[in-house]
């Protein structure tokens, strides 16, 4: 018998080769290879008969081999194979098929998928359709009779099951077929249900055994459309299953946070008052709204945990700034962090003007600063003088002991990964705590252990993006925070003008730029890369720099901004720009967090279509900040990939954050979302968290009542089990949050 846990070794027909093979894939247990589901079905129970093949259709045909054989076009070689049934003959034909030579014996039994056309003279053709021979099957040390035989009851006269090849096309779909049958065949009768019987009732899901058998060995009955958007109930079963120990862990995260003690604040008339004065412009009702969240979370006795979405522009700086306030007036320290040098500049500049004139102090912490200079702040800090401290990210976090610390803001943005900010929870009990703070870890553990030498909670955590999260993925990656949003921009914005234009327009754009320049404004221009030599296709934004500076634009202040400059040039540039001593700023990507020069009305993106469309959306983000009307102008050398088109075409067609979010969320699937290769986010066996939105929606809600819920359902022993198979799940799969 095999249990769910057993290494695919056991299973008859995976030897050692071929093991190795299914361990890059992440198949290693009975359980893995279970969950490896087809990726579409064949109908071979009800395959076409040749005669009634119609053009455009596509069809499943089981029919016989008569002939194949290579011809040789003027332009590539092509492979024909002729099958029949009885005296209808079906032609299919492959191009540049050389490796297809000897591939078919006439007399063999193949089944073909494709789709069906019609050629020149009429006849019905698959041009490159699917195939497999009925009747081979690799395996180490080699099959004998009754197994081909047992193996190929399982091609034809039923719904079969097609799997994507492994080991360079080795383990082929019939191989997979064979093997995970076997594996069903011998799988233990005793699986146990790790899901509680009351939720398991509420959406009627099938147990897990049915459901592994059914969802690669379908009835006869099963609706062909459900299978191939696996919507059957097998489908939605192991699905379901996969979201919701997902949204159990950060439900059970958000309840241990819940438990720990944080600090009330009061908000009072006073309060009231400070915050309200400071503001230089009357709040939209979704600065209002978002405000009232959090100020509702600041007075909890529970530490905050808010995520604060809204799209760029939407003014949540001064949002960030009253919370501030608030727990200032309350006698705490508040530090905001930002994800890069510049944007924590640019805070300190924007504090200074709203913040300073009513009497609160304010301190900038970073890298750049003289030692002495730091040393100074750090004692202030210590001693509770500062009461806002602005830094980096990576500063405030390592170095810095508070007096008495209340609020920490985090500014973040799509590249401040999710195990940063894990990290950073992680840790503001302990270092980004107050002093002193080492002996103190201990206070993590639960709330009723509050350290005996201090009252102080647990400080609250704002974490603001500046990139709008579709709806799926903050519930499976921010699901332990709680959320608000900002969806509304402030008043007297004129949407950005948005074009994409070829290369050999430049003069033109040229020529515009120097007419916004003339009329007052300034403009960027971005590059992807720094340097020439990174990627000899590109122009690079020091080549165009002094093109631009020398050749395009003698006449005007030309500036140069990217990340390998030393912080203090960087921030004499962005300063000078600030100030409208630079007419145009060339840049980098590193303008794309939080750059705030509403003056700016200009953005041309070189080689846009290189750009990711949220990077694309964050660098527009740069201008339509002002009253004046503003002009993207995106551009490429006309040759694009389909998917970089895409893009483009999303920047024209959308101004919506959300809306470009979702498209971009769509185009490059979740892991790419957060940037290439950004770890920390989970890749599922068998969800897919575009498709499968509605029963993410219900795994969550379902997870709610198991862990908050009156769970008079829902026994000990039953929680206990679905904990513990989560625990062992995600420590095999996903290792992203820790639970309990
Ligand atoms: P983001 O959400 O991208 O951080 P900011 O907080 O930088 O946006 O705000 C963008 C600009 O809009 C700033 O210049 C800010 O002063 C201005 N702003 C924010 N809220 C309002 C408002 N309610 N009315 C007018 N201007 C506002
Ligand atoms: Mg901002």
């Amino acid at each position: 018998m095999l249990e769910l846990s057993t290494p695919v070794q056991y299973v008859k027909g995976i030897g050692p080769r071929v093991a190795e093979i299914l361990a890059a894939k992440g198949l290693r247990t009975v359980d893995d290879l279970l969950h490896y589901l087809p990726f579409r079905y064949e109908d071979r129970l009800n395959p076409r008969s040749v005669a009634e093949l119609r053009a455009g259709e596509m069809a499943t045909v089981i029919a016989e081999v008569r002939n194949s054989g290579l011809f040789r076009t003027r332009r590539m070689p092509i492979f024909q194979l002729t099958v029949g049934q009885g005296r209808n003959r079906l032609k299919c034909l492959w191009f540049n098929a050389t490796y297809l030579q000897g591939k078919f014996q006439a007399g063999q039994m193949v089944a073909l998928y494709g789709k069906v056309e019609a050629d020149r003279d009429g006849a019905l053709q698959i041009i490159q359709p699917q195939f497999e021979i009925l009747g081979d099957i690799y395996e180490e040390g080699g099959a004998d009779e009754a197994e081909e035989k047992a193996a190929a009851s399982l091609e034809i006269g039923r719904i079969v099951p097609i799997y994507e090849s492994a080991g360079q096309g080795k383990l082929t779909p019939r191989w997979f077929r064979r093997v995970i049958r076997t594996a069903l065949d011998n799988l233990t009768p005793d699986l146990p249900d790790p899901i509680p019987a009351a939720v398991r009732a509420h959406l009627s899901l099938v147990s897990p055994r049915e459901a592994l058998w059914k969802v690669h060995w379908p009835d006869a009955g099963e609706s062909f459309a459900d299978l191939q958007s696996s919507r059957t109930p097998a489908h939605i079963r192991l699905i379901f299953d996969e979201l919701f120990f997902i949204e159990l862990g950060l439900e059970l995260k958000r309840r241990e946070q819940k438990a720990q003690t944080g600090v009330a604040f009061e908000i009072n008339d006073r309060v009231r008052e400070a915050i309200k004065k400071i503001l230089p412009f009357h709040p939209t009702g979704a600065q209002k709204r978002v405000l009232k969240d959090i100020a509702d979370d600041m007075q909890k006795a529970f530490p905050m945990r808010r995520l604060l979405q809204g799209d760029v522009g939407s003014g949540k700086t001064i949002v960030a700034f009253q919370a501030a306030i608030i727990a200032i007036e309350n006698g705490y320290q508040v530090a905001l962090m930002a994800p890069t040098e510049i944007l924590a500049q640019q805070h300190y500049f924007s504090a200074r003007q709203i913040l300073e004139k009513a009497g609160y102090k304010i301190v900038l912490l970073t890298g750049s600063l003289e030692q002495d200079r730091k040393r100074d702040i750090r004692r202030h800090i210590a001693q509770g003088n500062a009461q806002l401290v602005i830094g980096t990210h990576a500063l405030i976090q390592e170095s810095v002991e508070f007096e008495k610390l209340g609020l920490v803001i985090v500014d973040e943005q799509h590249r401040f990964g999710v195990m940063q900010r894990l990290k950073l929870m992680r840790k503001e009990g302990d270092r980004v705590g107050r002093a002193p703070s080492s002996s103190e870890t201990s206070q993590r553990t639960g709330g009723q252990k509050c350290p005996p030498h201090t009252s102080l909670g647990e400080p609250d955590v704002l974490v603001m993006t500046a990139t709008p999260i579709p709806r799926t993925l903050a519930l499976t990656l921010y699901g332990d925070l709680d959320v608000s949003v900002i969806d509304e921009l402030p008043p007297g914005r004129t949407p950005v003008v948005t074009r994409s234009l070829e290369d050999e327009r430049a003069p033109e754009v040229w020529d515009f730029v120097g007419k916004q320049v003339k009329a007052g404004h300034q403009a960027y221009v971005v590059y992807p890369v720094i340097e020439e030599n990174e990627d000899r296709e590109l122009k690079a934004a020091q080549q165009m720099f002094r093109q631009l500076r020398d050749r395009i634009f003698p006449s005007l202040h030309v500036g140069l901004l990217h990340g390998r400059l030393d912080p203090d040039e960087k921030e004499h540039v962005m300063r000078e720009f600030q100030k409208g001593e630079l007419d145009i700023l060339v840049a980098t990507t590193v303008i794309e967090v939080g750059v705030d020069v509403p003056n700016a009305t200009v953005m041309v993106i070189e080689h846009a279509d290189r750009f990711g469309l949220a990077q694309l959306h964050q660098l527009r983000g740069r201008i339509g900040r002002g009253a004046a009307k503003s002009y993207c102008v995106l551009m490429h050398g006309g040759k694009m990939t389909e998917e970089g088109q895409r893009r483009l075409q999303a920047m024209v067609d959308n101004s919506d954050g959300f809306k470009i979010a979702e498209l971009d969320l769509e185009l490059r699937g979740p892991g790419e979302f957060f940037g290439t290769k950004q770890a920390g986010i989970p890749s599922f066996r068998v969800a897919n968290i575009i498709r499968d939105r509605q029963l993410l929606e219900a795994a969550k809600l379902e997870a709610a009542f198991v862990v908050n819920g009156p769970n008079a359902d829902i026994s000990q022993e039953e929680i206990t089990r679905a904990l513990k198979h989560m625990r062992e799940r995600w420590a095999l799969s996903y290792g992203l949050v820790e639970v309990g």
